[in-house]
């Protein structure tokens, strides 16, 4: 199938999980995943009218970026060493994996003076010990901390939950990292409106949406796997 059809699925299947949830999809932003194909085929997905990529590996996102420019929105979605800060500040509107103040205070540093870098805290919801972010318990003290670096902005909280599918425990995932979103949107702190959740992909999209997704990232099932 064309990433055209791929990206119509997709679409219905959010829609779908949006009426389940009586959700608006418009509240729904759709990031098509990169990481696993050439350049081409992520024109292909602007084409077809995608307005979201998402990439995590820095030198083939920014020979991309290159090409296909500034009319998408750029999200970096992967672990994201301090010292690449400099090189993809400007590439990227959103980045997706903030877990340690050293990073916070690097993107702050590389950021123009007067803007704002829109940063997702990533969550480790469910402490699988091979994936980053914090834990649950730490977010609040460490967004609280983030108010020290003014050119960030908590856009909100992600996770990646465990490869499984035991749809129960994907599920308990996605409620977790909405409640722990909920209670810090409503401290409202100036530096962290929180309200997004960067949250599903291929194999569980559906279900995140149903628990307050509001960015799903999703790769193979949108624009295929070359690599
Ligand atoms: C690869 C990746 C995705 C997309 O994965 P698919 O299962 O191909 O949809 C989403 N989020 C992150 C952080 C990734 O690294």
């Amino acid at each position: 199938m064309s990433v055209k059809d791929n990206y119509k699925n997709v679409q219905a299947s959010v829609k779908k999980a949006c009426e389940r949830s009586n959700r608006d999809s418009d509240n729904v932003h759709i990031i098509a995943v990169t990481k696993y194909v050439s350049v081409d085929t992520a024109k292909e997905a602007v084409e077809a009218g995608i307005e979201h990529i998402g990439e995590n590996r820095l030198d083939e996102a920014l020979s991309k970026w290159e090409e296909i420019g500034s009319g998408v929105t750029w999200h970096f979605i992967g672990n994201l060493q301090t010292k690449k800060v400099k090189k993809m500040i400007h590439a990227f509107d959103y980045i997706h994996s903030l877990d340690r103040l050293s990073l916070a205070k690097e993107i702050d540093k590389r950021t123009n003076p007067g803007e704002y870098k829109k940063c997702f805290v990533q969550v480790n919801v469910t402490g699988e010990e091979s994936k980053s972010g914090l834990s649950p318990e730490e977010v609040l003290s460490f967004i609280e901390e983030l108010k020290n670096y003014p050119s960030i902005e908590v856009a909100g909280l992600m996770t990646m939950a465990p490869y499984t599918d035991d749809h129960t425990l994907l599920r308990s995932a996605f409620r977790k990292l909405r409640e722990l979103k909920e209670g810090i949107e409503e401290k409202k702190l100036s530096h962290a409106p929180c309200h997004e959740l960067s949250m599903g992909m291929s194999n569980d999209f559906e279900i995140a949406v149903e628990e307050g997704a509001t960015f799903v990232r999703i790769g193979s099932s949108l624009v295929g796997k070359e690599k």
